[in-house]
């Protein structure tokens, strides 16, 4: 392989040396110009020798080689027959080379010398140096030119140091000879410069004997080519061959193609022996074939012998090639790949797409943790360390660096160890309490301690608070406030429904898409490692096919674990113990049990009437008429139409309904308003008019006359009231004016007006009027349901007086409590017919307790009146009303049971009686949930008598004041207590406590 590398490279120049000059090539001969052409390079081509031959550098080559050049012009040459003109214009000397036959010997180390070569050598020997330089002076600038042998046992094919140099210089005489091949070159020295030697070969020698031995002068013959037949048809074939192989050569490398052309121009003048010389000083053959060629005097096998060293060139010509080619792709490709890239840059510049590149980024994610560094904890900034590493390394454009960017934004995004202050002031926290909601004492109460707590330790601790109750009761704006009394940042989150796992943990970040779960997500957009999350719904968590979300809520929520919560996505534990929990559910009981365990539950059951009419007027209406832009001094909304609408339109446990209601009634005042606004211009005109110039028609438009003034504070102020033409009449449709409703008379106060009017003129008057513009709309019970529609409620109560078979129950549902009739009605009777059919939605519960009720009112039956066999011989169907809504529970046994009996012994129950309690076989009463939504319940449908478990006593004790108000509750231990109370009106009387 070295080899052939070598050989390529002493072909390269040696080719590249062969183009012509053209000037030359003109006026030579065909032969001559060939040769002319190789000289015309040879300053490269001898460069190249020059390696071959010595030391000297390629520079010193080409200066030698020049001036060889100059004398090699002048010399003219006779070289026998066959060379004639061609070795005529080479070489002029007295001594004709053929007359030489005593020469120096000059031994070649590296190749040998071709008829018609330039070859600098080097001679080191002074002597011979000498001898040469006298030749030369005598006009006989000849020596032989001998290739000189390898030493015994050594590879010619292997490259050593440069030793032979020095034996060389040391041989003499003898010994030299021996080492000398035996044919050579009749050399013409065409310059000496230092010990440097330009020889040019001029036909070939063979030793014969050494006439001295220093410097080692041998006689020599001349050898001439065999006599071979020119037309012969092998030798012209070996030729042709040597020529196309030559050209095939050739042709590979552009450089040699002039040459080439030169070369097969004149191939007709280009004899046979000098075809085969030249291939063979060309190819870069190792120096014993070359030797061969030289010693081969049939012309045939000389041309065979350099078909095959061409052949061979070939080879390597290929070899070199796609070594070239090969090497040249690489290098394309790799170019290519560049190009694009620096393309893709520039689209991706050009069209906005370009990221930040590597650099800004990881600086953009350090400057962003350099803040947070104190606080940060050791294994997270570990991470980001050895993520920021991993990005420098990745490709920019790789899928990879993306998850790897988008990992550290989350990394270095989140608030680590940053929290906000706490305020801990106890009075502080209850005013904002206060501010934002009316009632809800549990709840602030339990807040208040948490943040006394919190300043006795000085810290406050993470917990989880669960707000239950119907909805619109304030669950989720009372956890919006507790946050701004603590002053932590509000985060809330709905999980209704929620059943991917990956929702509350995050997923892997080998994911394509992954994201953090939602308590990271909270953290990053709060910016404080201590905010109030709530977390909505928590009844309604939905189950996951693959995980459960509940038990992963519950290492989020969980005190004992969340300290070292570990989101899939992040793969870093985050600390969540300060963080405050507030959860919020309807229905506790939906909530699972070890979710529910860890939490500290408040019930928020419902706002009363009297709460509702509290939180409507010092709440709901002052934020509502901010958010439509209407001052208090332009509406009055009445106690009344208050009292209507939480009655007649919302009646249920929470005050969302009645928000929108009254948002209703603001947004079409807003309205009334603006219609008014627009149209007042016209108005103050006709007043002005009316007011000044025709104070009579006072009279005439006395229906028209409307006080504005609030009834309350209304006395004979007439100046408030405002006359206005009949052409508005229209507009004010909706709006009852309270003077046209109260005890001012029209006529009155519209004479009064005028009168006023009328004496200050006609400035004063248009002042007043232009003050007065714009009108207050009163909203009134009378009016409400212009604003809100008709009345979506009737009352609860179908009977005034229930009657026989019909007695009133209490229900809870999650939207609060409410109550419900039980219907029972006998459909034949006969003999043994007793049976019961059951209707109303019932679930199996209560179907199971009318079953109970049943054998009960039969037993209780049997003891109050022995001789009555209703039971025995009726079929009973029991029912209950709003079939539609599916109903179940046990808490409907007592009123069941009452329901049958009072059917079975033909006796109503006491008027405005309700009651509520589960009933076992034995006819004892057990407690039932929702004590305060029932008690809501029956005060809203006036029930004046309520029949509790003793059992629940103690919850009803908790109600606030006023939601007992007026009410007679009993609290009965079996049913037969009941009884008393529902059948004999006097009995039981001393038990209740109201
Ligand atoms: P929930 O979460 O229980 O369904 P919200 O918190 O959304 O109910 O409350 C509905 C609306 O009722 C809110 O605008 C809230 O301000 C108002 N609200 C509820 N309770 C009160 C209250 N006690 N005082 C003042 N406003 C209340």
């Amino acid at each position: 392989m070295l080899r052939a590398a070598t050989a390529a490279a002493a072909l390269f120049p040696a080719r590249f040396a062969a183009a012509p000059p053209a000037a030359a090539a003109e006026v030579r001969p065909p032969l001559l110009r060939v040769l002319g052409a190789l000289r015309g390079g040879r300053g490269l081509m001898l460069g190249t020798r020059a390696r071959f031959c010595s030391n000297s550098s390629a520079s010193d080559s080409e200066a030698a080689a020049a001036e060889a050049e100059a004398k090699a012009e002048d010399a003219t040459v006779a070289d026998g027959e066959a060379d004639g003109k061609a070795s005529s214009a080479i070489v002029s000397t007295n001594p004709r080379p053929e007359d030489c036959l005593t020469v120096v010997a000059l031994p070649l180390p590296h190749r040998p010398l071709f008829p018609g070569f330039y070859m600098p050598i080097y001679v080191k020997d002074q002597k011979l140096l000498q001898a040469l330089i006298e030749n030369r002076k005598r006009s006989v600038p000849y020596a032989g030119a001998f290739l000189l042998k390898d030493e015994e046992g050594t590879d010619p094919n292997i490259v050593t140091g440069s030793d032979s140099e020095k034996s060389i210089d040391d041989l003499k005489g003898k010994d030299l000879l021996k080492r000398l091949h035996e044919v050579g070159t009749l050399a013409q020295i065409t310059s000496i410069q230092g010990d440097q030697v330009v020889l040019l070969g001029h036909r070939r020698l063979r030793i014969t004997e050494m006439v001295e031995e220093d410097p080692l002068t041998v006689k020599v013959d001349h050898l001439k080519e065999k006599p071979y037949n020119k037309e012969d048809d092998v030798i012209k074939a070996t030729t042709f061959e040597v020529i196309s192989t030559l050209r095939e050569v050739l042709k590979t490398s552009s450089l040699w193609k002039d040459h080439v052309q030169t070369y097969t121009q004149h191939m007709g003048d280009f004899n046979y022996p000098r075809l085969a010389d030249f291939g063979a000083a060309i190819s870069g053959a190792n120096k014993l074939l070359c030797q061969e060629v030289l010693e081969e005097l049939d012309v045939y096998k000389r041309l065979k012998l350099t078909l095959e060293l061409v052949k061979k060139e070939m080879e390597i010509s290929k070899l070199q090639q796609s070594i070239a080619k090969a090497i040249e792709e690489k290098i394309s490709g790799d170019q290519r790949r560049y190009l694009l890239n620096e393309q893709l840059k520039a689209i991706k510049k050009e069209l906005g797409l370009e990221t930040d590149d590597k650099t800004a980024l990881s600086a953009k994610f350090k400057e962003r943790i350099e803040s947070k560094k104190d606080k940060c904890p050791t294994h997270v900034l570990q991470v980001i360390e050895e993520e920021l590493t991993k990005l420098q390394l990745l490709e920019a454009s790789s899928s990879e660096f993306n998850v790897t960017r988008n990992y550290l934004d989350w990394l270095t995004v989140l608030p680590w160890g940053n929290y906000s202050d706490e305020n801990f002031d106890v009075h502080h926290a209850q005013q904002i309490l206060d501010e934002d909601h009316y009632g809800l004492s549990d709840v602030k109460e339990r807040i208040l301690e948490f943040i006394a707590v919190g300043k006795l330790r000085g810290t406050s601790q993470g917990k989880i608070i669960c707000l239950s109750g119907p909805p619109g009761v304030g669950k989720t704006s009372i956890g919006r406030s507790i946050a701004r009394a603590l002053n932590r940042k509000f985060y809330r989150f709905s999980v209704g429904g929620l059943a991917d796992v990956a929702e509350i943990k995050g997923h892997r970040r080998t994911y394509v898409g992954a994201m953090p779960g939602k308590m990271v997500q909270c953290l990053k957009s709060v910016g404080t490692a201590n905010p109030l999350v709530l977390i909505d719904e928590i009844d309604k968590l939905g189950r996951g096919h693959s995980g459960d979300p509940a038990s992963a809520l519950l290492e989020l929520l969980d005190p004992e674990q969340n300290v070292n919560f570990l989101d899939h996505y992040l793969d870093v534990p985050i600390d969540l113990s300060k963080v405050l929990f507030v959860c919020t559910a309807n229905v506790i009981e939906m909530i699972p049990n070890p979710l529910l365990d860890r939490m500290e539950n408040i019930a928020i059951a419902g706002y009363i009437t009297d709460e509702k009419m509290h939180i409507a007027q010092d709440y709901l209406e002052k934020n509502t008429r901010e958010a439509c832009g209407i001052k208090p001094e332009q509406v009055e909304v009445t106690d009344a139409a208050l009292l209507a609408l939480i009655e007649n339109y919302c009646r249920e446990a929470g005050v969302r309904n009645l928000q929108k209601q009254i948002e209703k009634i603001y947004r079409k005042i807003a309205l009334q308003l603006v219609r008014q606004g627009v149209s007042n211009e016209p108005v103050q005109e006709a007043l002005s008019v009316t007011a000044s110039e025709e104070p009579t028609v006072a009279d005439s438009a006395a229906e028209k006359v409307e006080n504005l003034k609030d009834p309350a504070v209304e006395d004979a102020s007439l100046a408030n009231n405002i006359t206005k033409p009949a052409s508005e009449e229209a507009n004010e449709v909706d709006l009852r004016k309270e003077a046209v409703v109260h005890d001012v008379h029209p006529t009155e106060t519209s004479k009064e007006a005028s009168l006023s009017e009328g004496n200050k003129g006609t400035e004063g008057a248009k002042e007043e009027a232009v003050g007065k513009a714009i009108e207050k709309v009163v909203v009134d019970s009378s009016n409400l349901d212009d604003f809100v529609g008709k009345p979506v409620f009737q009352a609860e109560r179908i009977y005034e007086q229930t009657p026989v078979g019909v007695v009133m129950g209490l229900a809870w549902t999650a939207m609060g409590g409410s109550t419900l009739y039980i219907e029972t009605a006998k459909v034949e009777e006969g003999e043994a017919k007793g049976a019961l059919v059951l209707t109303g939605q019932l679930g199996d519960v209560m179907k199971e307790s009318a079953q109970i009720a049943h054998t009960v009112g039969r037993a209780i039956l049997l003891e109050k009146e022995p001789d009555n066999l209703f039971f025995a011989n009726s079929k009973l169907h029991l029912h209950v009303p709003a079939g539609a809504t599916p109903k179940d529970g046990p808490s409907a046994g007592c009123t069941m049971i009452t329901s049958m009996l009072s059917l079975a012994m033909g006796k109503p129950v006491k008027k405005d009686l309700a009651m509520t309690g589960e009933v076992t076989l034995t006819g004892r009463i057990l407690p039932i949930g929702g004590v305060k939504e029932k008690t809501i319940a029956a005060r809203r449908s006036a029930i004046k008598t309520l029949i509790f478990p003793s059992a629940n006593k103690r919850d009803y004790d908790e109600l606030a004041p006023n939601v007992k108000e007026g009410l007679e509750v009993h609290f009965v231990d079996t049913y037969s207590e009941i009884y008393d109370l529902a059948f004999q009106s006097d009995a039981g009387q001393k038990q209740a406590s109201s």
